[in-house]
């Protein structure tokens, strides 16, 4: 989707704090704008892509959206699956068991949602398909199997900063969440923390928090490089500010890999994904860090099946709203935007987009947000 067609972005706006029926209702009404019965085939096993929230982060996407977009599915002949990937770093996610149990309490199990929820990476990162890179960047990607494999996919997003790639969008959900262990790995490698002796209090926080034990302390932190992976677990956890990283290199890096993941996922699909991003509580973390944070008022949620214009829509109405740039301010030391301009020049698709004022559907009656 290159040149000079604009892909069309759909928009329910929200109030500035929906609740979980609102949120559903507006999913809903993206499915029916979309008209998305289009890429569910009868009998197709599709994949409702989103993030389970990470233990004492509040702000993942209620159950009911994926509850009403699975609905949707089945409605037009579709078979549903809810699924994310295991994470790399240490937390309630990094295996499929403690994953599973997360998320059945957040409420995403078969009997709340009414299907499956599958972990999509195997028990340990390992269930994932080597396939041919689609950009200049990398040669192989490492996708999560069930992601690979799905006939279709609705990646469901909530909008948020992120420490490295500055934005969190569709490309980032499925970069990283369709990502396998080595995929991850593979995105993340550029990085490797700069540990300051003068800063360190020597807590050890980083050691306890590093997944690959590449972190000694003594008087203070020392790295083992060669055992460093670039998760950030250091940086997020070290409360005293001695570990950073090189964001100048790290972050157009990691954006750009990014991009070639979910080109790879995108190609797969072939016209079988559609992407919704939930511009609603836009907080400056991602949710997987754990931690309860006030977010941005809601402002509604975008639908395309093109993540690079989805992506784009999101941040361009979010700018234009709070009269600055969000994310910049958010994480001054990266430009979100690198991962447009990549995908965009990779193929993935536009940063010129269309945007479709669309309303919410009704839909069933909903529990809280954050419940089942
Ligand atoms: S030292 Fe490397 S592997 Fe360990 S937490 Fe930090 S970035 Fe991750
Ligand atoms: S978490 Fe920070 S202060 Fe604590 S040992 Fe690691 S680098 Fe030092």
């Amino acid at each position: 989707m290159t040149g000079h067609r604009k892909a069309e972005v759909h928009l329910v706006r929200l109030p500035a704090r929906a609740d979980a029926e609102q949120l559903a209702g507006a999913a809903r009404g993206l499915w029916r704008a979309m008209r998305l019965e289009r890429i569910v085939g009868r009998g197709a096993l599709v994949a409702v892509k989103q993030h389970f929230g990470e233990e004492g982060s509040p702000n993942y996407l209620p159950a009911a959206v994926a509850r009403t977009i699975g609905a949707c599915v089945r409605e037009a002949g579709g078979k549903p699956f809810a699924t994310d990937s295991n994470t790399l770093y240490n937390g309630r996610r990094a295996n499929a068991v403690d994953h599973l149990e997360l998320a059945r309490r957040h409420g995403f199990s078969h009997e709340t949602l009414g299907f499956p929820v599958i972990i999509a990476d195997g028990l340990k990162g390992e269930g994932q398909l080597a396939l041919d890179g689609e950009g200049p960047v990398l040669e192989k990607v490492f996708l999560a199997g069930a992601g690979s494999l799905a006939d279709a996919a609705i990646v469901l997003t909530h909008v948020t900063g992120h420490m490295a790639a500055g934005m969190g969008g569709s490309i980032k959900n499925v970069a990283m969440g369709f990502a396998g262990r080595a995929g991850k790995l593979q995105q993340h490698h550029d990085a490797e923390p700069i540990f300051s002796s003068g800063r360190c209090k020597a807590c050890g926080r980083c050691a306890r928090h590093c997944p690959t034990a590449a972190v000694t302390v003594k008087e203070y932190a020392v790295l083992d490089a060669a055992r460093c992976i670039g998760c950030g677990e250091c940086y997020a956890f070290c409360p005293h500010g001695a570990v950073s990283f090189d964001w100048s290199a790290t972050s157009e890096g990691l954006q750009r890999k990014m991009a070639e993941y979910c080109r790879a996922f995108h190609a797969e699909k072939d016209g079988r994904a559609a992407y919704m991003n939930f511009v609603t509580c836009v907080t400056r973390n991602c949710d997987c860090m754990g931690e309860s944070e006030e977010g941005l008022p809601d402002l509604g949620v975008l639908g395309a099946l093109d993540p690079v214009a989805a992506d784009a829509a999101a941040l361009d109405l979010l700018n234009r709203r709070e009269g600055r740039d969000v994310f910049g301010d958010f994480w001054p030391q990266c430009d979100a935007r690198v991962q447009l301009a990549h995908g965009e020049r990779i193929g993935l698709g536009t940063t010129r987009y269309e945007l479709i004022e669309t309303p919410a559907a009704a839909t069933m009656r909903c529990p809280q947000k954050g419940g089942a």
